[in-house]
C-alpha cells in the first residue's frame, strides 16, 4: 500500500479506537510518527520534525541509539524480566542500584524501582508517611505541595498536582494536601527579586503553624517546574525551603522525573541548589524513555525505618531487568558523550539566540536553566496576562510551518530538547521561532 493509504488507514483506525489525553474528539486529524535518529522524528507522510520536546522531556540521548534496542535484546534473550519483591533480585536491578547511588546525591544511596513517574511519587508519598507511621507519628500525614505542580496522574501523585485541570471532575483528592504559591518569579513581580523567596518562606512558616508542624509528614516539589512553565526558582528558595522544613522534622521530596539525567546540566537539579531531599524521584530521562522506568530514591533514616518489618508495596515491574539494563546503557551513553556538558553550553547559546524574542510584544521572559527553557507568552506585558487563548495555537503553528515540535501550558512554550541538542539545530530551532512567535497577536492568533 502507498504511504497515502496507509496514513488514511493508520487516522481512521485511532480515531475509531485510541483514546488520546487532551484531544477533543471532534479533532479529525492526527501525526502518525514512524522513524527517529537523533533530534529528528519523522511521520507516516515522510515529513520530517525537529522533536524539541523529547518526545515528552525524556529523550536525553536522541532517538534510534541502536546500542539501547541491542542491550535490551541482549537482556531478553538472558531475563527478560523478574522482580525486586521479598528476597528476590536480579543482577541488572542490583548494578543499576550501585551506579545511581554514585550519581545521586551524597545521602541518596538506596533505590526503589518503579515503572514512571506516577508510581515513583506515589511511593514517595506512602514512604513519607509510613516513615512517620513507624517512627510513632501517625498523625503526620499532610503533604505539602505547590501550585502549578505536576507530579503525575495517580491518586496521590495527581491530587499533589497543583493545575486545576486535573482535579475538575474527578471527584474527591487525596486528603490533607495543601498547594502553596510556585516560586514564580514572573507571576510575582510585585515583591521584586529579591523579595520571592521571603514571600514564599513567610507563607510555608504560616502554613506550618496552621496545621501544626507535627501534623505535616512531607513537602513534595520540582526543583525546576517542568509542566508548571520551566520555571527556575531564585537560588535561595530551595536552601531556605529545606532548612525550614528540617526545623520542623518534615520530609523534602524532589520530584526530578524532568530535571533528572541531565536535563538541566547537571545529573539531578538538587546539585544547582545545594540541596539534597530525604527522597528523590526520578524516571523519564532514566532510561531516556527507551523503555518505561523509574527509580525512587532514598535517604538512610528514611530506608531503615520504612524497611524494618519490610516495606508492604511494590509493583509488578519493580527491578525489571531488561529496564534496567537499557537505564544503565542509557546512563554510559549520557556519561561517555558528555551529555552533561552539551546541555550546559547548547543550553546557554540557544538562551542567547532566543533572548532577543523578549523584544516582541507577546514575549514577556525566556527562561533556562541546562537545556529546559520555557517561552512566557503574554497579552500584556505590563499586567503579565496570559495569551486568551493559550500557548496550543503557536506550538501547533510552529508544527505546521516550521516543523517544530514543542509543548506549552496555558502560559508558556516548554523546549525540553534531547541532550545531544547540536548547535545547527538550535539555530534552527531559535530561527522557527522568531519567524512564528513574530506574527502572534495579543489575541492569541497567529
Ligand atoms: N513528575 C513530573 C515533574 C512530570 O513532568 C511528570 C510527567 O510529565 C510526572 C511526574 C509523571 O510521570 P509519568 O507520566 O511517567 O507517570
Amino acid at each position: 500500500a502507498s504511504a497515502t493509504s496507509r496514513t488514511a488507514h493508520w487516522i481512521q483506525a485511532d480515531r475509531d479506537r485510541l483514546i488520546h489525553p487532551n484531544l477533543p474528539a471532534d479533532r479529525q486529524d492526527r501525526i502518525v510518527m514512524v522513524e527517529g535518529n537523533g533530534c529528528r522524528v519523522r511521520d507516516s507522510t515522510g515529513r520530517s520534525y525537529l522533536d524539541a520536546a523529547a518526545v515528552l522531556g525524556m529523550m536525553q540521548v536522541g532517538h534510534g541509539r541502536s546500542e539501547l534496542a541491542e542491550v535490551a535484546a541482549a537482556q531478553m534473550n538472558a531475563l527478560e524480566c523478574f522482580h525486586t519483591w521479598e528476597l528476590m533480585s536480579n543482577d541488572k536491578a542490583v548494578e543499576l542500584a550501585v551506579r545511581l547511588a554514585e550519581l545521586a546525591p551524597a545521602g541518596l544511596e538506596r533505590v526503589f524501582f518503579t515503572s514512571g513517574g506516577a508510581e515513583g511519587n506515589e511511593v514517595a508519598l506512602r514512604m513519607a508517611r509510613y516513615f512517620h507511621h513507624r517512627a510513632g507519628r501517625p498523625e503526620r500525614t499532610w503533604v505539602l505541595s505547590r501550585k502549578s505542580a505536576y507530579h503525575g496522574i495517580g491518586y496521590g501523585s495527581g491530587s499533589v498536582s497543583g493545575l486545576p485541570v486535573y482535579h475538575e471532575g474527578f471527584g474527591p483528592t487525596m486528603p490533607d494536601v495543601h498547594h502553596l504559591t510556585a516560586p514564580d518569579p514572573y507571576q510575582l513581580q510585585q515583591y521584586g527579586e529579591e523579595g520571592v523567596t521571603d514571600f514564599c518562606l513567610r507563607e510555608l512558616r504560616e502554613t506550618i503553624e496552621r496545621i501544626g508542624p507535627g501534623r505535616i509528614a512531607a513537602m513534595i516539589g520540582e526543583p525546576v517546574m517542568s509542566v508548571g512553565g520551566a520555571v527556575v526558582p531564585p537560588a535561595d528558595y530551595w536552601p531556605r525551603v529545606a532548612e525550614l522544613l528540617r526545623q520542623h522534622g518534615i520530609l523534602l521530596i524532589f520530584d526530578e522525573v524532568v530535571t533528572g539525567y541531565g536535563r538541566t546540566g547537571h545529573w539531578f537539579a538538587a546539585e544547582h541548589f545545594g540541596v539534597t531531599p530525604d527522597i528523590m524521584v526520578t524516571a523519564k530521562g532514566l532510561t531516556s524513555g527507551y523503555v518505561p522506568h523509574g527509580a525512587v530514591l532514598v535517604s538512610d533514616e528514611v530506608t531503615e525505618m520504612i524497611t524494618r518489618n519490610g516495606f508492604p508495596i511494590g509493583f509488578t515491574y519493580t527491578g525489571h531487568p531488561t529496564a534496567c539494563a537499557v537505564a544503565l546503557a542509557n546512563i554510559d551513553l549520557i556519561d561517555h558523550e558528555n551529555m552533561l556538558e552539551n546541555a550546559t553550553k547548547t543550553g546557554a547559546y540557544l538562551a542567547q539566540r532566543l533572548a532577543g524574542l523578549q523584544d516582541l510584544p507577546v514575549v514577556g521572559e525566556v527562561r533556562q536553566l541546562g537545556l529546559m527553557l520555557g517561552i512566557e507568552l503574554v497579552a500584556d506585558k505590563q499586567t503579565r496576562t496570559p495569551l486568551p487563548t493559550g500557548t496550543a495555537p503557536v506550538a501547533t503553528a510552529l508544527r505546521e510551518e516550521a516543523g517544530i515540535i514543542l509543548r506549552g501550558n496555558p502560559r508558556a512554550l516548554l523546549i525540553n530538547p534531547p541532550l545531544v541538542l547540536s548547535r545547527d539545530e538550535a539555530d534552527e530551532l531559535a530561527e522557527g521561532l522568531y519567524a512564528v512567535l513574530q506574527r502572534v497577536n495579543a489575541d492569541g492568533s497567529v
